[in-house]
């Protein structure tokens, strides 16, 4: 087995499988752009990276390294294993048409991470309704003493990344982001490089 890389040009996505123990590394290429991550068992769609679940284990909003993250039947998933940059979200679901038309006002059809992920995900039978919040990777969300949220610059610079290993064999999809107020408003690509489990460093 070899390294897979994918280049996703702005506002696309991409799906692919993953076996235990691969490496997954989301690459920022030119800086300031988001990634919204989602992941299926690979043997079960039922099963599905869970925001609250992880949340709740972690005790934390914020995910680096040495978190698991787990899926809705509580399994882990994800280990972060490297993270140059050091925030991401968890909390917001994948910029889609109905974001663009309520918080945007706008209402041409154009890309979104959730119709990217749903375009690439069909193949593996997995429908649009089943995909919940995504992890964000280099969304950068503050949240204030009074709970209110701040979208802003993500933090990453050219060439930062986020590895993680997958924990159990997976399903996953993964965006370059279509929603302007992530990426300080300029769409940007983002890479992929998954390490096959047989020749990944231990
Ligand atoms: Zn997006």
């Amino acid at each position: 087995m070899t390294t897979r890389r994918y280049h996703l040009p702005p506002r696309t996505g991409v799906a692919f499988r993953v076996r235990c123990g691969d490496l997954v590394r989301i690459i920022d290429p030119l800086g300031e752009q988001v990634s919204d991550l989602i992941s299926f068992a690979g043997g079960d769609p039922a099963e599905w990276l869970s925001s609250g679940r992880s949340i709740d284990y972690a005790n934390t909003i914020y995910f680096t390294v040495g978190h698991t993250l787990y899926s809705n039947r509580s399994r882990p998933m994800w280990a972060v294993v490297e993270d140059t940059v050091g925030r991401h979200d968890f909390l917001l679901t994948p910029c889609s048409p109905d974001t663009f038309r309520i918080l945007y006002g706008i209402d041409t059809p154009r890309p979104s991470c959730l119709t990217n992920l749903a375009q690439h995900l069909a193949p593996f039978g997995i429908l649009p309704d089943m995909i919940p919040t995504t992890l964000n990777v280099f969304m950068n969300v503050a949240i204030s003493s009074t709970g209110e949220l701040t979208i802003g610059t993500p933090r990453s610079r050219a060439g930062d990344y986020l590895l993680l290993r997958a924990e159990m064999d997976l399903i996953v999809g993964v965006t370059a982001c279509s929603a302007e107020l992530s990426n300080n408003g300029t769409f940007k690509p983002i890479d992929v490089e998954v390490v096959d489990a047989a020749i990944a460093p231990a």
